[in-house]
């Protein structure tokens, strides 16, 4: 039954890869064969074909990094859209704006944006990920995060169509937005930046952060949301889960809260270590830890 809707929706797609693997587009580097892949390079062509998705009942999944991602080691029975169109333009008005496309990468509009002495983005230097991804979970670190930016975002939803909203529309908390629950889709953003010439000094902070406090290697970052006035990586150290290891899934043991794959680690496997930090810490603490990763089933 899906076979024959594939073949349909492979005739209205131009450019529809079969069995793609997910472990190529996400910094997990798990991930089985996606049925169909759609590399969507240009935002305006994603309403108009997610809605012929939709109407063949064929099940959909959208991101754009794949910096905060478990795929299932299964892959996804249906369409993955990847999106990538990473057009942006700073458009100079009361303030300087930038409004990018949601597959602009964070890092590069950070970089873009120091290149023309402008504040704003110095915390999203180094940051995996796009605006899209950004937007979706309002990332942040170094007490800013990409709601402080927001002007205005386009989105899509299938009854709304696409439409403009301001920042107030998200409900914007720490690592959250609405979009969580709505599920609408982000188009294109404007991001307020300022004039007043880039704080160097606090994005080499940012950067060197990473380096020195991160592991480097195929992660999502940090797993969990640190739980109000505490933090994850703590507690699963005091459970004594740093450095714990299940298949090829281990604790990161410079960061208790980052989850890594040694190389050939599946799914299972991290849902295994999930699952303990998540017993463990609730037995010795009380405390439930959520997740901060999107977890996609096939
Ligand atoms: C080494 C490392 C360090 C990190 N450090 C930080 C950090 O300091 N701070 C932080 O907040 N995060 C951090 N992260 C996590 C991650 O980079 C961010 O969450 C990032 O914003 C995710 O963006 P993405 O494009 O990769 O999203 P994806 O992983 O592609 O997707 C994540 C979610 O966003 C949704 N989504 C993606 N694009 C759209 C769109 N256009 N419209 C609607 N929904 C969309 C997807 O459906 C999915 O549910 C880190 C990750 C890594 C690997």
């Amino acid at each position: 039954m899906l076979q024959q809707k594939y073949s349909i929706l492979i005739q209205k797609i131009p450019d529809l890869k079969s069995q793609e693997f997910l472990s190529n587009h996400c910094t997990f580097r798990i991930g089985g064969p996606a049925d169909l892949f759609w590399n969507c390079s240009d935002i305006n062509l994603l309403p108009e074909f997610l809605k012929i998705t939709k109407n063949l009942e064929i099940p959909y999944f959208i991101f754009g990094g794949g910096s905060n991602i478990l795929f299932d080691s299964n892959g996804f029975r249906g369409l993955v859209i990847k999106i990538t169109d990473s057009n942006f333009e700073f458009i100079n008005s009361s303030a300087p704006f930038l409004k990018a496309s949601a597959g602009a990468r964070m890092a590069l509009l950070a970089k873009e944006s120091f290149s023309k002495k402008l504040t704003g983005l110095e915390w999203a230097n180094g940051l995996p990920g796009t605006l899209g991804g950004a937007i979706y979970g309002n990332a942040g670190c170094h007490d800013c995060e990409i709601a402080d930016l927001i002007e205005n975002v386009t989105l899509y939803d299938f009854e709304k169509g696409i439409f403009e909203v301001k920042k107030d529309y998200f409900d914007f908390k720490y690592r959250d937005s609405k979009l969580k629950k709505t599920k609408e889709i982000v188009l294109k953003a404007t991001l307020k930046l300022k004039n007043t010439n880039t704080d160097l000094k606090k994005s080499k902070e940012a950067v060197n952060f990473r380096a020195e406090k991160q592991p480097w290697g195929f992660t999502t970052g940090s797993f969990f949301k640190n739980p109000e006035g505490d933090s994850a990586g703590r507690l699963i150290d005091s459970v004594g889960l740093k450095g714990y290891q299940i298949g090829e899934a281990k604790i990161s043991e410079k960061h208790a809260n980052f989850f890594m794959n040694l190389g050939h680690a599946t799914s299972d496997d991290i849902l295994k270590l999930r699952a303990l930090a998540k017993e463990k810490v609730m037995a010795n603490f009380g405390i439930e830890l959520e997740d901060e990763i999107i977890i996609v089933n096939s």
